[in-house]
This record gives C-alpha cells, sequence and structure tokens, in this order.
C-alpha cells in the first residue's frame, strides 16, 4: 500500500461514503466521524436504513435471478463498499459454485476488508482490484481481471449504489457505454441509484451533508437511471423503486414506502 493510501486510510477526520454506508448497515466498520455524519443524514433522512438495506436485497434478488435464469457466471462489482455478508460471490456461488467475481472499489479502506471477498468455494474464484470507476480503462485492462474473467463470455455489472458518486461533469452514462461496451452479448448491467423523487427537500438536504463532507453526489431523478439501461434489453419490472424489483417478500408482509427506499434500481442485457 502507498503512502498516499496509508495516510487516507488513518485519515479518520472526515467521514468516508463507504463507512457510512457500513454504519446504516448496522456493520462495525466505521469511525465516529462517520457515524456523526450518519447519524446527520438519518436525521434529515430517517429512511436511510431501509434504504441501504432493501438496496443490499435488490442486489441479493439481481444476481440470483441472472444466475438463475439467465446463466450468468461471471460478475463484475464496482463500488464494492465494505463487506457485509452476504457478498456478491456469496449469492453468486449459493446458485453456481463456479461462480467467479471481481469486486473493485476505490476506498483504500475496502482493500483492508478485501480478504472476506476472498473467501471463494474452491470451484468459483475472487479478486479484488483497487481501481476507479472514472477511468473505465485501466479497470478493464487490469491483468487481475483478466486471470479472472473470461471476457469472451457474459458478464454481470453490478454497479450498486454507485453511479450517484458519480456527478454529470464526470460522464457517468460514457464511463457505463465504456465498461458495457468491453462484454460480450448476453452480459447484464445490474443497477440501484438514490433519487430525490418521492421527497424532494429531504434529498438536498442529504445532498448537502454529503457535499460538505467531501464527497460529491448527484442523485437522479427516474429518467435518468433509466438512462443508464439505453442499448439494453430490460427486464421486467424496468427500472423500479428497489423493493418492487421482483420482491420475493410474503404476501401481506409490511413493505417500506417508497419514500423510505427512494432507490431505483433495475437489470438490463445486452442483446
Ligand atoms: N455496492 C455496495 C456498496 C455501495 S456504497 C452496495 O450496493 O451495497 C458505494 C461504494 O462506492 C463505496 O464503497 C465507495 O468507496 C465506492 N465508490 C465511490 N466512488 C467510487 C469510484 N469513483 N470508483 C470506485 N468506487 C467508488
Amino acid at each position: 500500500m502507498s503512502n498516499t493510501h496509508a495516510a487516507r486510510d488513518l485519515d479518520t477526520s472526515r467521514p468516508h461514503s463507504a463507512r457510512m454506508y457500513d454504519y446504516y448497515l448496522g456493520g462495525k466498520d466505521h469511525f465516529p466521524v462517520d457515524k456523526q455524519a450518519a447519524e446527520a443524514v438519518a436525521e434529515a433522512y430517517p429512511g436511510i436504513f431501509t434504504c441501504a438495506r432493501e438496496n443490499r436485497a435488490f442486489m441479493h434478488r439481481a444476481t440470483r435471478v441472472l444466475a438463475q435464469e439467465h446463466n450468468i457466471r461471471q460478475w463484475l462489482d464496482i463500488g464494492t463498499g465494505i463487506p457485509t455478508e452476504p457478498n456478491v460471490h456469496q449469492v453468486a456461488q449459493s446458485v453456481v459454485p463456479d461462480a467467479r467475481v471481481v469486486y473493485a472499489d476505490n476506498d483504500p479502506l475496502v482493500l483492508k476488508y478485501a480478504e472476506r471477498l476472498m473467501r471463494s468455494t474452491p470451484q468459483g474464484r475472487t479478486t479484488y482490484l483497487e481501481a476507479d470507476v472514472n477511468d473505465p480503462g485501466s479497470l478493464l485492462n487490469a491483468p487481475e481481471l483478466a486471470e479472472t474473467l473470461d471476457l469472451s463470455q457474459p458478464i454481470a455489472l453490478s454497479l450498486n449504489a454507485l453511479m450517484h458518486f458519480i456527478t454529470d461533469t464526470a460522464d457517468p452514462y460514457g464511463i457505463v457505454n465504456r465498461l458495457m461496451a468491453a462484454l460480450p452479448s448476453g452480459s447484464a448491467l445490474a443497477l440501484s441509484h438514490c433519487t430525490p423523487d418521492f421527497d424532494p427537500p429531504t434529498w438536498e438536504k442529504v445532498t448537502d451533508i454529503y457535499t460538505g463532507s467531501g464527497t460529491p453526489v448527484q442523485f437522479r431523478p427516474h429518467k435518468d437511471v433509466a438512462r443508464f439501461f439505453e442499448g439494453l434489453d430490460l427486464l421486467t419490472p424496468g427500472v423500479t423503486v428497489g423493493h418492487r424489483w421482483r420482491p420475493t417478500h410474503p404476501a401481506g408482509s409490511e413493505t417500506p414506502t417508497d419514500a423510505q427506499v427512494s432507490l431505483w434500481a433495475g437489470v438490463g442485457i445486452k442483446p
């Protein structure tokens, strides 16, 4: 690990989005500064815990559907976050034991915990890359990626709760297009993205808290999230609020509100 990374690792003076997210999920891998920022978010938007939980639940269902119904055996998960069980490979390998997963995140803190992402089945394989989605070329050309994934076979690109950290100035649509262009026909995009659509004033406050703590964010409306899937065949039910994407909870059980979840989610297949 370089000195710069070591220094950033020890920087507990400002909140990290990955550690704030760990707090929302009830994890233990965060510092007081993260808890403080996360609690400020929760005060403005009490639904944040539901949002984080439903985001994970969407990832579980999308991963399972891709493995069971679309013959996906390989995943590229960018913006992995601090590991929270089950992680993508654990869900995928519970369906296809030889599934292969490449994880990538640009936060050196996630690298510290990456060992937890390496507990693959013996038949499958997992790798962790420290990489920035803003540089898709370097990410796709990383030798570890080619060692783990077969780029001639379908791959699911999973970008969960990531693209709202990429503002329009950084060309988010160009980034996703470049990533999908490198994957063969039959590949998939699974994406979730926070949205202000159900409660704009609250999300203005959330935006201010993140931006004010040094993390630029852009929470997008439905049409801008749907745009990430242009050129792909959207699986039913399309781009929906996270908990409405192929729900598996028993009928009659209590479901959260759209405003609590505030997350658009969808899965598309490359023709
Ligand atoms: N995908 C996980 C975690 C989401 S939290 C889930 O849905 O449960 C968002 C993650 O994206 C954080 O770990 C953060 O470090 C990472 N991230 C933010 N900007 C990034 C970038 N430019 N490149 C790669 N990862 C990034």
